[in-house]
């Protein structure tokens, strides 16, 4: 067993940032993470819109989080992964396969997985034009051909954005109406670049080394056609890294933890943090900002206790 003030669960941008501050702050830290440090943020190569540091690398600013949490005495427990946590106590219990770890605060900050539409060339061209971040990616795109996958307010609502700097954009939709709020619709239909195809779903994407196009097919008639794009946007949904909470904490509809203002669960001494809560935006910036609000609140949290 081992002893800390604060145990954070998940070592991306939420996870880190609340370490430098709980760090910074005397308190003994271990962040616990079941791959390298980073997150997501690891796993992309140009990120152009996190604040002070332009041009950089995801895995350079992975880097640059995690030697700033360690120079403040954070522990980073790389490929250790939580498989069970129990809260019942006033000290939290967090466990990984061949260790325990007791802390005074527990900051969750696991972030979310995107939904995958389980097309042939999905996993291929991912980041080669398959993108699930209009935001994060849509300004690499200017004057191409996209197409966006899905039929609720955040494919719609990233289509329009896109438009901003595609030539054109398609929105395909497996069904004949969208669940998307009227007014969105609306606002979809009047923009001049946006095409719908409906009762469509894509069989595969293709390409050489870039995505080239998708093979769209007609769920009704069972027609196929291929249509050249250089981008594919796919919004059909997220699912939170929230399992090992069910039943323990207070979650949303969709699975995300339920906080409060200062990113308290439904638990004291409990806090969440990142694209792991119901925030409307997943991005550093966001993620980061979260992670220092719960890294003060646990400060304050444990000076009560
Ligand atoms: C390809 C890609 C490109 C992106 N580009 C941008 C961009 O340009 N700009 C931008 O602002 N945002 C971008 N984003 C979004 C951004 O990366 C996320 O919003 C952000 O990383 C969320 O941070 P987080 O700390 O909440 O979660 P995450 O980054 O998801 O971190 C959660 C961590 O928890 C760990 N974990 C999960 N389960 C366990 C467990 N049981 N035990 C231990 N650890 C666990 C995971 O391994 C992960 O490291 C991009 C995302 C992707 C995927």
């Amino acid at each position: 067993m081992k002893d800390f003030d604060v145990a954070i669960i998940g070592g991306g941008p939420a996870g880190l940032s609340a370490a430098i501050y709980t760090a910074r702050a005397g308190l003994k830290t271990v962040v616990l993470e079941r791959g390298g440090a980073g997150g997501q943020m690891a796993t992309t190569t140009a990120i152009e819109n996190y604040p002070g540091v332009y041009p950089v690398t995801g895995p350079e600013l992975a880097e640059k989080m995690a030697s700033q949490a360690r120079a403040f005495g954070a522990e980073i427990a790389e490929f250790s992964e939580v498989t069970a946590v129990d809260f019942g106590a006033e000290m939290k219990i967090v466990r990984t396969a061949d260790e325990e770890y007791r802390a005074c605060a527990v900051i969750i900050a696991l972030g979310a997985i995107e939904k995958k539409l389980g097309a042939q060339g999905e996993a291929e061209f991912r980041g080669k034009g398959v993108s699930y971040c209009a935001t994060c990616d849509g300004p690499l795109f200017k004057g191409k051909k996209l197409i966006v996958v899905g039929g609720g307010n955040s494919a719609l609502e990233e289509a329009h954005f896109l438009s901003r700097f595609a030539s054109s954009v398609t929105i395909v939709h497996r069904r004949n109406e969208f669940r998307a709020e009227n007014a969105v619709v609306e606002k979809i239909k009047k923009e001049p670049k946006i095409t719908l195809s409906m009762n469509t779903v894509v069989e595969s994407i293709y390409g050489k080394v870039k995505v080239q196009g998708v093979r769209l097919v007609d769920v009704q008639s069972g027609a196929k056609t291929d249509v050249p794009a250089d981008g594919v946007f796919i919004y059909v949904g997220w699912t939170p890294n929230t399992k090992l909470f069910e039943g323990k904490l207070e979650l949303d509809q969709n699975g995300y933890i339920k906080t409060d203002g200062s990113m308290h669960s439904s638990i004291p001494g409990v806090l969440a943090a990142g694209d792991v809560t119901t925030i409307q935006w997943k991005q550093i910036a966001v993620a980061v900002g979260l992670g220092v609000s719960a890294g003060l609140a646990a400060q304050k949290y444990i000076e009560g206790m």
